[in-house]
């Protein structure tokens, strides 16, 4: 087996949302990505306050701006009591961002070369002086200073480090986007439409653009048909029809095939995270290889964003040639992440509970309580601000 000795100091595991990120808020880095190109598939990411102000720090800010409506309120319909509640977005800044604009803005504001296609890692071995050794599929093996896992939530890295496999939360989404070339008539908010065990929802993603998204119960045929764009749209206009919203019918009508995906929601239990597995020698992980959570609270891709602002800050004064200093470096990252990540996941398994209205108890919780109480104060999570890329003291 050839031990290359990676002429970048720091290999990113995973070219997502998050090995991007990490990659622009560091120097001397490859990222290796298993697929053949940037993944760009899928629909959007609702992005809130705190993850346009890491966008920010990253200096892609004002480029994913331009290409997305700020969205005025979020009107939430309970089908139970036809009762519709707005929550105004005035104080708020948030868009709902194309998966494959983040994913090219972010990749543009990088050196070229950074990214390697086809290259997946398989496994890691940590060497008696602490450092790691990564492997690659095709037995290449490499020695960088530090190891990041950007790999998603079936993380290898996050596996050697400890973690458990992610859980299934027995819920599947279905997202698109509709196309409408001459322009849509839709308002710039979004409507959240809670239904008898579905959620749905859509809005506008600039003036051509709307995105869709319907969560209910997952199915045994759920991976069946998840490749199937055709069946895919028929099954979600039928969930549509089923919620009587004619608008939404339409723009799931007007979808294209390649925005069209199933998902079923993974989480993982963030004890272990608190028990300090995040970092081990030089190696950590990045967004949902750390925290994989369920979608409710629109944020799993802006902690991404916020942990890579965090790391990039953490590691921007360090020698890379003094495995002490890297170590404490990525330790206070962990450090400084765990909260933050414990919370949100918290808050958006709780969300998804409630959300998903298919128990009587959520569902009254849901429909009685939360409904009533809607209002900005439950944005309160995205006031966080992860700063500009200054040194973290
Ligand atoms: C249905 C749904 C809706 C969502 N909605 C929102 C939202 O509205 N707002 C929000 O902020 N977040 C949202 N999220 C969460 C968000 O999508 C994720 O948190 C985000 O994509 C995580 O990015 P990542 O880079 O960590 O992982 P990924 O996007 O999974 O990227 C991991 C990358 O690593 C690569 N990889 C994997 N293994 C290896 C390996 N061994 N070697 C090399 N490469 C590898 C993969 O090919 C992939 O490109 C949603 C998630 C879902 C499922």
């Amino acid at each position: 087996m050839a031990l290359m000795q990676s002429k970048s100091k720091i290999l990113i595991a995973g070219g997502g949302i998050a090995g991007l990120a990490t990659a622009l808020t560091l120097h001397s880095i490859t990222v290796l990505e298993q697929a053949n190109s940037l993944r760009l598939t899928g629909a959007c990411l609702t992005i809130w306050d705190n993850g346009w102000r890491a966008l920010d720090a990253m200096g892609v800010g004002d480029t994913l701006r331009r290409e997305h409506t700020q969205l005025q309120r979020i009107d939430t319909l309970s089908t139970t009591s036809g009762l519709t509640k707005c929550i105004d977005l005035q104080h708020h800044e948030m868009r709902l961002v194309q998966r494959k604009k983040l994913l090219v803005a972010l990749a543009q504001a990088l050196p070229s070369n950074t990214i390697r296609f086809g290259l997946k890692i398989s496994a890691i071995h940590q060497r008696q002086d602490r450092s790691s050794i990564v492997t690659l599929e095709d037995g290449t093996q490499i020695s960088p200073k530090v190891i990041i896992g950007c790999d998603g939530v079936n993380s290898t890295v996050a596996k050697w480090l400890g973690f458990g496999p992610p859980n299934l939360a027995g819920r599947s989404v279905f997202q698109g986007l509709g196309n409408f070339p001459q322009g849509h008539h839709f308002q710039p908010k979004t409507l959240e439409i809670w239904g008898n065990g579905i959620t749905a929802a859509f809005g506008p993603c600039n003036e051509t653009d709307v995105f869709w998204y319907l969560s209910r119960k997952s199915l045994s045929s759920d991976a069946e048909i998840s490749y199937n764009s055709t069946i895919l749209q028929e099954k979600a206009r039928h969930l549509a029809e089923d919620l009587g919203n004619k608008e939404m019918v339409e723009v799931i009508k007007r979808s294209t095939p390649n925005s069209l995906s199933l998902t079923s929601m993974k989480y993982r239990y963030l004890w272990p995270f608190i028990a300090g597995k995040a970092q081990k020698g030089n190696v950590t992980v990045v967004g949902d290889a750390m925290h994989p959570m369920t979608p409710e609270l629109g944020q799993g891709g802006a902690l991404a964003l916020e942990d890579s602002v965090t790391l990039g800050k953490c590691l921007a004064e360090v020698d890379l040639e003094k495995p002490a200093e890297i170590e404490a470096a990525l330790k206070k990252y962990v450090e400084h992440r765990k909260g933050r990540a414990f919370e949100i996941g918290v808050q958006s398994s709780v969300s998804g509970i409630l959300q998903s209205g298919s128990w009587w108890l959520p569902k009254l919780i849901r429909d009685k309580v939360v409904f009533n109480r809607l209002s900005p104060k439950m944005l309160h999570h995205t006031g966080y601000d992860c700063g500009p890329l200054q040194i973290l003291s």
